[in-house]
């Protein structure tokens, strides 16, 4: 049987999420993934849940709700997914004025705790205060993404969906209204498709003429096995570089190289951090470079090499740790926490994408999104 009410294109935490919660609806679903080994930005994320970044009525709301899923999902899907709350330490270099920092972080619902050196190596110990002049603390959750988006996807599996490992090639139409998609192996038939295609969404837009403000990153991360050491917390910098350059990159001037066909460099940024998963392995990151070719070919030496000199500042011990590096396309929206609504002008294409914190935003708009379907597609924003 090829027809479906539903397909969803890609099958990282956005599409394996709406794919179980429009499960949960009755809908029949068809989840494609083009990639059997996951090499996606889910899997090689961090896996934190920032509840406090809520900065309006709608997105404190949401991380409230996101909250309250977390507490209950390995229960609801019937699988772990490794959740706990921690503290997220986010590292103020050295010739930073912490207090100028702190500032920047009061447009949050809730807000950090400005630690001195001292205080921040109290509670995690393996910071080298040298390195910073403090420290802002905050409440995270976190999960194993790779565990999390599993659960999804076995829970979805139950509810009676299908998941196939074939990549989209095509989406087809006839007189504007959506007719189904055509993969590398086979033909199928629906008349609603949801774009959960992270990095990829913005090139499958565009295979039908659809440009809307969703691009990507190229970000580079080290993953090792379980060691012998032990870190408490999840630790960031306090100054998100990636996040300025986003916006820029979506601003009037850069936005015509993005339909450059050759790889155009826009940036490239370093954010020393780290995160322990429950079985003792380490992420390590990141680079975040803006590319506009999907396929460039990275440098994997010379980021490996950078990501263990900047992380070995802050965190000294984890500078040689055994592991291996990881590239993957990380999508983002320059001037919103997400891409999710629907597309007018080709009637039955949805876009669920770019998001900004895609753990704790991603899972209450599935939600949302799958009773805006089943209840009132009123509801449903548009994006073009
Ligand atoms: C080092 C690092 C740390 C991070 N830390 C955090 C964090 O702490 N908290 C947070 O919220 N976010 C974090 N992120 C970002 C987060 O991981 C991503 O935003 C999120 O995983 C994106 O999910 P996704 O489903 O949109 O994309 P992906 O996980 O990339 O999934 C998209 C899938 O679509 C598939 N696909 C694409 N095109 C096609 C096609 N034509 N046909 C079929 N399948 C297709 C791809 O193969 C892929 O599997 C981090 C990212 C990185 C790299």
């Amino acid at each position: 049987m090829k027809n479906f009410d539903w397909i969803v294109i890609g099958a990282g935490i956005t599409g394996s999420a709406l794919s179980y919660e429009l499960a949960k609806q009755g809908l029949k679903i068809l989840l494609l993934e083009k990639d059997s080994n996951y090499a996606n930005a889910t899997r090689y994320s961090y896996g934190g849940i920032a509840y406090w970044s809520g900065v309006d009525d709608f997105s404190i709301q949401l991380c409230q709700e996101s909250r309250e899923i977390y507490h209950q999902l390995s229960e609801e899907l019937g699988q772990s997914t490794e959740f706990r709350e921690l503290d997220l330490m986010l590292t103020i270099p050295i010739e930073k004025n912490p207090q100028a920092i702190t500032n920047n972080y009061q447009k949050f619902f809730v807000k950090p705790q400005l630690l001195s050196p001292q205080e921040s190596t109290e509670i995690e110990p393996l910071l080298n205060p040298s390195a910073i002049s403090g420290c802002l603390k905050l409440p995270h959750g976190h999960i194993h993404p790779k565990k999390t988006n599993d659960a999804y996807q076995q829970a979805f599996l139950r509810l009676g969906g299908t998941i196939n490992y074939e990549e989209v090639t095509q989406i087809l139409s006839e007189n504007e209204t959506l007719t189904g998609v055509q993969t590398n192996q086979e033909k199928y038939n629906s008349k609603n498709v949801v774009i959960c295609a992270g990095g990829l969404s913005r090139s499958l837009l565009k295979t039908l003429g659809i440009t809307l403000n969703i691009y990507f990153t190229h970000s580079q991360l080290i993953l090792t096995p379980t060691v012998d050491i032990n870190l408490k917390t999840l630790v960031m910098p306090a100054i998100l570089n990636r996040l300025d350059i986003e916006e820029k990159s979506g601003d009037s001037g850069l936005k015509s190289l993005w339909n450059h066909p050759d790889d155009e460099i826009i940036s490239d940024v370093m954010e020393p951090g780290a995160i322990q998963f429950l079985d003792g392995s380490f992420c390590l990151g990141q680079i975040s470079q803006i590319r506009t070719n999907p396929q460039a070919k990275i440098d994997s030496d010379s980021a490996e090499k950078t990501i263990r000199k900047e992380v070995g500042k802050i965190l000294p011990e984890l500078q040689d740790l055994p592991g291996k590096l990881h590239h993957c396309l990380v999508a983002f929206c320059p001037d919103s926490n997400f891409l999710v609504g629907k597309i007018d002008s080709l009637r039955g294409l949805y876009v669920f994408s770019g998001f900004t914190s895609t753990f704790v935003f991603a899972p209450p708009l599935a939600k949302r999104f799958a009773s805006w379907v089943v209840e009132d597609d009123e509801k449903m924003p548009s994006l073009l």
